[in-house]
């Protein structure tokens, strides 16, 4: 672009550019970069931001009982995988009750079952499922045989169900798709749709945010090998 195409548009930002905020660490106060692990609690629904050496320090699988102290800690792992053979019947998804067409599915230790969250407008909700309806049916992919409890979820997007909650455009044009992912990208997805949702069916800057969001899963996800998680029909 010319020189006087960037004065040009300069004239439009009438926002000024946002204070650039210095992400810490939620154990030691190190500085942060950007892009940084998460430890969590089980049973606790918040994320604490750590740096590398506290990542592995406080990792209760890592520092086991015989460490000098159980932290109760987990460290959020960064894989991303995606199962290439998922499929996902309408009434294997009805029987979920879900009312949207994008959902995550996580293993809580400290809890019987499954929970399903669902991005809203408000926030994540959360419902407990029966073992029995997710192993029909979202469960039934090799991806929940290598699910860490507390720490990854599965991440399902649905095609459209017809224009209500949060189904979009982008969800049209795919078929259903299952990813496991670290638990710290659902809470990415949470807040992406309670920052930018607008109205009754979310508005173009929703969609988009949404979008590039699968587009990054995608860009990150490995596809499943055949040796990777047990075959569970
Ligand atoms: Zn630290
Ligand atoms: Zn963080």
């Amino acid at each position: 672009m010319s020189a006087g195409g960037v004065a040009g548009l300069r004239r439009f930002l009438v926002a000024r550019p946002a204070p650039v905020v210095v992400e810490r660490c939620d154990l030691c106060a190190a500085e942060l970069p950007g892009e940084h692990g998460h430890l969590v609690r089980p049973g606790e629904r918040a994320l604490r931001c750590a740096c590398r050496p506290c990542s592995l320090l406080f990792d209760a699988e890592r520092v086991g009982t015989d460490g000098a102290f159980v932290t109760g800690y987990r460290t959020v792992p960064d894989r991303y995988r995606r199962d290439p053979a998922f499929t996902l019947t309408d009434a294997a998804w009805d029987a979920l009750q879900i009312p949207v067409s994008t959902a995550f599915f996580l293993l809580d230790s400290t809890r019987d079952g499954v929970l399903a969250c669902y991005p809203s407008p408000a926030g994540a909700t959360e419902s407990e499922l029966g073992m029995d309806s997710f192993d029909d049916g979202v469960g039934a992919t090799r991806l929940a045989t290598l699910l860490r409890p507390d720490v990854e979820a599965l991440l399902v997007r649905r095609p459209r169900d017809g224009g209500t909650g949060i189904d979009g455009p982008a969800a049209l044009r795919c078929v259903s798709e299952c990813f496991l992912v670290p638990i710290d990208a659902c809470y990415r997805l949470v807040g992406l749709v309670r920052t930018t949702w607008k109205g009754f069916d979310g508005g173009a800057a929703a969609w988009a945010a949404i979008d590039g969001f699968f587009a990054d899963v995608r860009a990150r996800a490995r596809d499943l090998r055949p040796d990777e998680g047990v075959p569970t029909r």
